[in-house]
């Protein structure tokens, strides 16, 4: 026989779907136990309220996750800051908070492969989801790829628009490929359209001083330099790759070319 409580939750059931918040029927069959010890009407509204209110954050910021492309899942927990002297624990924490986000700063890591750049830029994009933040991740060429396909059908403005419903832009590996002057052309709209508007994270295994190869033209280089710099804060990471941390130096090919941003 139906007790006036299970009435009472078939209301609740029936509420909270119309209020298109159906979690909110198994949070309340729950906290009632719990609410017996005690709570008051308000803090078991409380209590369900929020715990609703954390089950739609944590949803938004894995679907952000999702969109933003990222290649694997990285976070600032898994980075082992003892390998990476050059990383400043408490400078990325501070990173990870997102105030740059609100100035449209930029952050830039230079340093060699496998030094943890992209780890540390999808560690403060998925950071950035989780405070609400729409994110783009993609490799330069990748980038590059996307604006030239909108150029070519005449959508090249609508395509950078598009862009701009990113809080955060993150292109990684600049100078792995280089550009030839019609894509070192779109890197650079891309680059400018969202100069003191909103924020781009970029890794590069070059030093500023080699893109103008990577552009193939010192000035379009140096006019990009300009603009990232300008509000950005730029972490150089060092040493011998993470990859082949277990790997003894002697065993490696002597004539690695090692590029080192300075
Ligand atoms: P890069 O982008 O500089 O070439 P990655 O960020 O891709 O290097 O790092 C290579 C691999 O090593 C990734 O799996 C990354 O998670 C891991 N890694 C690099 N540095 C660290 C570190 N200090 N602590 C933990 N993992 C690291
Ligand atoms: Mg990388």
């Amino acid at each position: 026989m139906a007790t006036a409580t299970d009435d009472l939750f078939t209301r609740i059931d029936y509420l909270a779907r119309q209020l298109k918040a159906p979690r909110i029927i198994d949070t309340a069959r729950r906290l009632a136990g719990q609410a017996q010890d005690g709570w008051t009407p308000e803090e078991y509204l409380a209590a369900v309220l929020s715990s609703e209110v954390a089950a739609r954050e944590a949803s938004g910021t894995r679907m952000r996750a999702r969109a933003a492309g990222f290649p694997a899942a990285k976070t600032l927990a898994e980075f082992n800051f003892d390998h990476q002297p050059a990383a400043d624990r408490a400078q990325l924490h501070r990173l990870a908070a997102g105030g740059y986000l609100t100035e449209a700063g930029n952050v830039v890591f230079l340093g060699p492969p496998g030094t943890g750049k992209t780890h540390l830029a999808i560690a403060l994009g998925m950071a950035a989801c989780s405070q609400g933040i729409r994110v783009g991740f993609d490799t330069a060429a990748g980038w590059v790829t996307r604006l030239q396909a909108a150029h070519q059908i005449g959508r090249l403005d609508h395509e950078l628009k598009k862009t701009h419903r990113y809080g955060l832009v993150i292109i990684d590996e600049v100078g792995y490929l280089p550009f030839d002057a019609d894509a070192a052309n779109l890197f650079f709209q891309l680059v400018a359209s969202r100069y003191e508007r909103s924020s781009i994270i970029l890794t590069s295994n070059l030093a500023f001083s080699q893109w103008g190869h990577v552009f193939g033209d010192q000035a379009v280089a140096a006019a990009m330099i300009d603009r990232i710099v300008h509000h950005a804060e730029v972490i150089t990471l060092k040493g011998h790759s993470y990859r082949l941390r277990h790997t003894t130096i002697e065993t490696l090919p002597s004539a690695r070319p090692e590029t080192t941003a300075q």
